[in-house]
């Protein structure tokens, strides 16, 4: 006997109280986002231990369940919307962003096939193309919506290798700089090349890829017989945020028949910037483009975003129609056709949702903030005896350290790492750091739009405390009361 009840079923009551508890819980999250952590105190580690002992598999009551994700496994989580979140790049998603995901989930959209699905699909196409517009992209662009910029990267490069490749696939090169993000060398792996094939550039005293020596790479590899496929241009790099020249690298792609391909996941949304944007003039005649709404464009993880110049060179890349698929074939492009997943999430509806509930104009100024913001840092920062700016600000980031007066490299390596060591164990800010060649340094993307005035400016004073003060103070530091873990206080 089948019974009758579905054993997930629940009624509108309790729908309501499951759906208002966790609105509730996401409310308080954000309006009291000031008194977290921005990353857990230490001794989680040893509560992590212990709690994943721990599966129950029984029902447990709604209350006590919810409760416990907010105390055990959220407030043990890095706080990413955080103002001070300055570490790596910033995931400052917006309240509204996660409406949208739930949403987009609620309504479990298959955002793979267009017939049936229109309305999701413009949605999507709508998104794009204001994606492609920004970049200056032509007619004939377009794109998808992917999980973050490694997979848009992955999903463009496989398009070059399709469209381009001419012959034996051992003899194509690829182009970075010594500054390219890592998942290109992973994705170039992926698609089955080996790292013999990819080809380190030189970059420019500003970590910047010099096209000149590009133009030269490509000249030597060609007299060796090699092919010479696709350059990856970066715009904004995620050590300093430097932004290739990408009209240099543009012209010369054109002149040796190179793919373009710009990594634009930081960068992308300087598009947005009235100060800023012409600094990637160039991108408009890329033949791709990844970029991360999940970064700088305020939106919850995961969204990232793989623009062509050309929309038929993914679908040449990807479209396969079996039998079983032949219902939803279209003249509309079916996004299944233009990237490796079939079935998708509508990850374009939060993005857009925002958009439409924002509009454009209070994007354009919050990432306008977070470039001011950098500019401000920089400033405060070449004012402060002891301190030096390493790298410009760009697309939201910059680099610095402590110099005080150490001589050593070592030891002001050493001395740079305990301070960050000492702030992210304090619980008010959180920075990251990076290697500019031997040289360890700190690295700041103010890009919350959350930041009030004093965030910056008090990090930056914490930090130069630390520096001079020695970095036992901070461990008992008054201002730490505040920003206890959450799950203390309940
Ligand atoms: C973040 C980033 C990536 C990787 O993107 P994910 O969304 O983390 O996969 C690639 N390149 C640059 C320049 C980035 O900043």
């Amino acid at each position: 006997m089948i019974p009758a009840n579905d054993p997930l079923k629940l009624d509108a009551d309790e729908m309501r109280q499951l759906g208002y508890k966790v609105v509730d819980m996401l409310v308080d999250y954000h309006q009291t986002i000031r008194d977290s952590h921005v990353v857990p105190p230490k001794e989680s580690v040893e509560l992590y231990a212990e709690a994943l002992a721990e599966f129950q598999k029984e029902p447990r009551a709604l209350d006590e369940l919810l409760e416990s994700v907010r105390d055990d496994v959220f407030a043990n989580s890095m706080n990413l919307i955080h103002p001070r979140f300055f570490a790596y790049v910033p995931g400052p998603a917006t309240f509204v962003s996660a409406m949208g995901e739930a949403l987009a989930a609620g309504f479990n959209v298959f955002a793979g096939t267009t017939p049936h699905n229109l309305g999701p699909a413009k949605v999507e196409r709508d998104t794009i193309r204001w994606l492609c517009d920004l970049a200056g992209l032509g007619e004939s662009s377009g794109g998808l919506f992917v999980s973050g910029g490694s997979m848009a990267s992955l999903t463009a490069l496989y398009a070059a290798k399709v469209n381009r490749l001419n012959g034996k696939p051992e003899h194509a090169r690829f182009y970075v700089s010594d500054q390219t993000h890592s998942c290109i060398e992973r994705a170039l792996s992926i698609l089955g090349f080996s790292e013999a094939q990819l080809v380190t550039v030189r970059c420019d005293r500003e970590f910047r890829m010099d096209p000149r020596a590009l133009a030269e790479a490509v000249q030597s590899d060609r007299s060796k017989g090699h092919v010479p496929l696709c350059v990856i241009a970066t715009a904004g790099t995620t050590n300093t945020g430097a932004i290739d020249p990408l009209e240099e690298i543009a012209t010369i792609a054109t002149t040796e028949n190179l793919w373009m391909h710009v990594d634009a996941a930081l960068g992308g949304p300087v598009l947005l910037s009235e100060t800023d944007a012409h600094r990637l003039r160039g991108i408009e005649r890329a033949d791709s483009v990844a970029m991360d709404a999940h970064k700088w464009m305020f939106q919850s993880f995961e969204c990232g975003i793989c623009l062509v110049a050309e929309q038929d060179h993914l679908s040449d890349a990807y479209r396969r129609v079996p039998a079983y698929m032949r219902d939803t074939d279209s003249d509309i492009p079916n996004y299944r056709d233009l990237g490796p997943q079939v079935t998708r999430a509508f990850k374009a509806f939060k993005l857009w949702f925002s958009l439409q509930l924002y509009g454009e104009r209070a994007f354009r100024m919050a990432v306008q903030k977070g470039i001011d913001q950098a500019g401000h840092a920089a400033g405060l920062i070449q004012a402060m005896p002891g301190w030096e700016l390493v790298t410009k600000p760009s697309a939201g980031v910059l680099t610095f350290r402590y110099r005080g007066d150490h001589t050593d490299q070592d030891a002001l390596n050493k001395a740079n790492a305990n301070i960050i060591a000492a702030m992210t164990a304090s619980g008010f800010a959180f920075l990251s750091s990076t290697m500019l060649g031997e040289d360890y340094v700190i690295r700041l993307c103010p890009i919350n739009p959350g930041l009030d005035g004093h965030d910056v400016a008090e990090t930056l004073m914490r930090l130069d405390a630390l520096a001079k003060g020695g970095l036992k103070t901070i461990s008992t530091n008054s201002g730490q009361c505040k920003l206890s873990n959450r799950s203390q206080n309940t």
